[in-house]
Formats: structure tokens, sequence, C-alpha cells
């Protein structure tokens, strides 16, 4: 969030406390995978560093304000842990100094510090008014036609009754570092948003329809991440993929957390009842892929955009089980 790091509380009694026991877990299973933590010496001074942080709780309501806990991981990066920090009762976002308490008026509208101008400003302010999804220039712009594209997603009837229910997803960035040819976007759990490539990262900013094609589908998988967090536990995630596409999980994988690195583990075996390649990379993508391929099959997309997912690529008993998903988040 490019925000300047809070000032370090230098509390002798932090560095003896307890850490969050989430924090504790989470460094235990991810410790061999995440090179400042397997250096022994760098994550001592990681700790030593957060501890600084991650106990401030300004004002006193028992949560603290910063978390080193991002997406499931141990992180460098502090993330704020209240979705409302400074107490003013805006959300982080959309607050234009979400750090300082200050009297602000809220509008229902697009806060000042995030309107985008122009004909996308039409598109920002319909998926706002119309979904509760904010749209925030980071890095990169968006732009009318893709807006509108992202729109035409969030407006398909199992979406639209999903989100409605959920506000798990709520912002879509525009990121400078994503281009659609290669990653296209990425799911940002702890911020509840998605981010994808802008201006920057198509040659104009009139999409053509194989590029609308593309859109859709990513947006749709980014949302696939976002409905498995908020709507499967680690262990219906983990029968299914075992029972669905044979996935070769370790016998002793505890299910306690769908953030548990075997789920980001890739798939080894030779089964290939997986809807695209991509599919096979970890269990939380292949959830993503198939959820993305069973709304373009449902909501019949070839014929809007262009055929996405092979034809018949998810077996029957997978369908069901996105269909039920889905029926039971609406
Ligand atoms: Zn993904």
């Amino acid at each position: 969030m490019a925000a300047p790091l809070p000032h370090a509380v230098h509390n002798p009694d932090f560095q003896k406390r307890q850490l969050p026991n989430e924090l504790v877990q989470a460094i235990e299973v991810w410790k061999d995978k995440i090179p400042f933590l397997k250096n022994e010496k760098q994550r001592e001074l990681w700790l030593k560093c957060i501890r600084n942080y991650i106990f401030i709780d300004t004002n006193h309501d028992g949560v603290a304000d910063w978390t080193a806990l991002v997406d499931g991981r141990p992180s460098r990066i502090l993330f704020p842990n209240k979705p409302n920090i400074n107490g003013d009762g805006i959300p982080n976002v959309l607050d234009p100094n979400p750090y300082v308490a200050h009297k602000v008026t809220q509008t229902s509208g697009i806060p000042e510090h995030l309107k985008i101008g122009g004909k996308a400003g039409v598109w920002q302010e319909k998926l706002w008014l119309d979904y509760k999804v904010m749209a925030v220039n980071h890095t990169d712009k968006h732009f009318a036609d893709e807006l509108e594209t992202i729109y035409s997603v969030f407006k398909l009837d199992p979406i639209r009754k999903w989100k409605k229910r959920d506000q798990i997803f709520n912002v879509i960035y525009a990121f400078r570092s994503h281009f659609p040819k290669a990653e296209a976007a990425a799911f940002h759990p702890t911020a509840q948003a998605m981010s994808l490539a802008g201006k920057a990262g198509y040659e104009n900013t009139e999409l053509n329809e194989k590029q609308k094609c593309k859109l859709v589908a990513t947006v749709l998988h980014e949302l696939g991440h976002a409905f498995l967090i908020e709507n499967i536990s680690s262990q219906e995630l983990k029968d299914a993929a075992t029972k669905l596409v044979g996935w070769d999980f370790p016998s002793w994988l505890p299910t306690s957390s769908i953030w548990n690195p075997t789920f980001f583990e890739s798939y080894s075996g030779h089964q290939n009842s997986f809807v695209s390649n991509y599919a096979k990379s970890n269990a939380h993508e292949w959830f993503a892929e198939t959820f993305a391929a069973r709304i373009w099959e449902k909501e019949s997309l070839d014929k809007q955009y262009c055929p996405m997912f092979p034809g018949g690529a998810i077996s029957l008993g997978t369908q069901g089980w996105i269909d039920s998903l889905i029926a039971a988040s609406e």
C-alpha cells in the first residue's frame, strides 16, 4: 500500500511477548520454503523487527494494528490488520488518510482521491454502485473498455448472487507489473483485492475480441481464488481434488489450513483430467481454473467471447461439485 512504515515502538515487553498463534504456526510450516525464514539468523532479525510493530494496538480494541502474516504466509511487508485502522468508520482503501484519525463525511459515491475521470470513471462508478467493487488506479491506470469487460463478469448470474452475499472481494487494482500476454493478474486475499494490467499492459485501449475473451477468463479465474477461500474448507479441497482429478497429496497432509504449503505444490502424477495445464500448478490454481471453466460453460461464454476452455474438459462429477458450491453460495 506504499504507506510509510509506522513508528516502531521500542517496548522491551514486545520482545518477550508471545507471538500470535497463527503466526507461530505459519512460521513452522513455511520455514523451509521462504528464504528469510530458512536462515536462522535472518529469521531472528525479522522477528526482532516485526515485534516492534505487531503488538501496537492504537485504539485498544484488542486487535493489533498490523500483521506480518499476509495471504497465509509470514511476510516482510506489514499489512494493516484492521479494515479501518484509524477508527473513523471508513475502510482503509476508501479513506484519503487511513492512518490518521480525522473528520470525514462519508458519501455513497466514489471517494474524491480514488475518482477516475472520463469514460473509465463511468464504469468505475457502475462497478461500485451495482456490485460494491472499487476499481483503483495503483501503478497503472484502468480504462473504459477494460472496466466495461470486468463489469460484464460481475453481471453474470452466479457471480452477482455470490458477490451480493460475500464481501470478500472488493478492490480491483491496476498494477503496472501485469501484462495480459504473460502473468495477467493476481489475487490478494488479505487485501480482498485483485490486481490486473491497466493501460500500460496493452498496445491500445480499444480491446479486441481476443483480449476481451482473455480478460473475462482471467477475472473469473481470480474470482475462483476468492470463492475457494470463502466457501471451501481445506478438508473439502483436499478430498475433492483427490477424488475428482486424482491429486497426489501426501497422506499425512494436515488439513487445518488452506494456506498449507502442500496446497501450493504442483501435481506430479499422470492423470489427464485437468481443465488446463496451469491447473496442475497447485490445488489453488486447480480450483480457480476449474471454477472459471465451469462458469464459462454454464453461462455459454463461448458464444459471447471465444472458446477458452476445451469443451467437456470438466468431468460430470466436477461440474456437479462446482454447481452445488455455487448454489450454496447464492
Ligand atoms: Zn491463479
